[in-house]
């Protein structure tokens, strides 16, 4: 028995040239196109054994990550339309408060009317310490240079570099109210909505924490859940899906019960708890959703980089 586990972020109409979310249209084209291809199922419930399956339809399962407060107001009330549970994973220390560092960082480049920014901090390449743009695109150019820099430096660096730019962009107003808060989760949760950890402060977990700091981090998450909602997470979902063996047991010994990273294929339901694989859904054309959504996508790249790597030179 597999489970195609879908993954999503948040689901709003707004246009964010940075990282644009799935307008509730589109989600619910998504939403009727899977119920009739698949039985969607509680995934956690599902992967512990406690839910069985009621029709002979392929399984899926949907999740959010991060835990942006555009699901309780677009997602859900789709959600409820068509009857399908999901699971939703929180950052707790965004939770009521400010979006994650990774999303923070985009903003404030990219509404910030000053040309320039400098960074101090030694874990990064020169080219990114001093940096100045004439419009949009090079700014995107720099966030898009910088993010996958700020996913592997040291956890102080990055704090450290949110700091400096922060400082220097106070002309851009912070968005309060981007974030569920713990009502809204309690909310969620008497509806049926399965919350789970997607950490403390979203690191990247095995690129940038110690092992104790990994530690402290599952903890904390899942402790602030358990006060909040009464029970200790049944999962983890790894922030930008980054985990290594180390990860999985520390998530293990703290009292998870699963972890989710982010790739493209299927579960099949005995295979490690620890390592159950998403495939992420994106603001795109539909046609292209569905072929996702169907494994098509992945099979076609698959077949490329084979061709690729039979006939390197090409
Ligand atoms: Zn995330």
């Amino acid at each position: 028995m597999s489970i195609k586990v879908f993954l999503f972020h948040r689901i709003n109409p707004v246009i964010d040239p940075v990282w644009q979310p799935i307008s509730p249209t589109h989600f619910e084209k998504i939403i009727t196109h899977i119920k009739k291809k698949f039985e969607v199922i509680p995934l956690e419930e599902t992967v512990l054994g406690n839910y069985k399956p009621v029709t002979s339809k392929k399984l899926c399962a949907i999740t959010f990550d991060d835990g942006y407060k555009d699901f309780a107001e677009y997602a859900m009330p789709i959600i409820r339309k068509h009857k399908v549970p999901a699971s939703v994973y929180v950052i707790t220390d965004c939770v009521g408060g400010l979006p994650p560092w990774s999303y923070l960082f985009n903003h404030l480049l990219l509404n910030t009317n000053i040309s320039a920014i400098e960074v101090d901090c030694e874990e990064i390449p020169d080219s990114l310490k001093k940096s100045s743009w004439k419009n949009v695109i090079e700014k995107i150019t720099l966030i898009k240079q910088f993010s996958p820099v700020l996913k592997r430096i040291s956890d102080e660096a990055k704090e450290s570099i949110m700091d400096q730019v922060m400082r220097q962009t106070k002309d851009v107003e912070l968005q309060k109210d981007l974030m569920l808060n713990w009502d809204d989760i309690r909310l969620l949760k008497n509806e049926g909505i399965e919350i789970g950890s997607h950490s403390g402060n979203h690191p990247a977990l095995s690129n940038t924490l110690h092992l104790d700091s990994v530690k402290h981090e599952l903890i904390r998450s899942g402790e602030e859940i358990k006060v909040a909602t009464g029970k200790f997470p049944l999962a983890i979902s790894y922030p930008f899906g980054i985990y290594n063996n180390e990860v999985k047991k520390i998530a293990k010994e703290v009292g998870y019960k699963m972890g989710l990273t982010v790739l493209p294929k299927p579960y099949a339901i005995n295979d490690d708890h620890f390592e159950i694989p998403r495939i992420e859904l994106y603001s795109e054309p539909f046609y292209k959703s569905k072929l996702r959504i169907n494994g098509q996508l992945q099979a076609v790249k698959n077949i490329f980089s084979l061709e690729k790597s039979m006939h390197p030179n090409r």
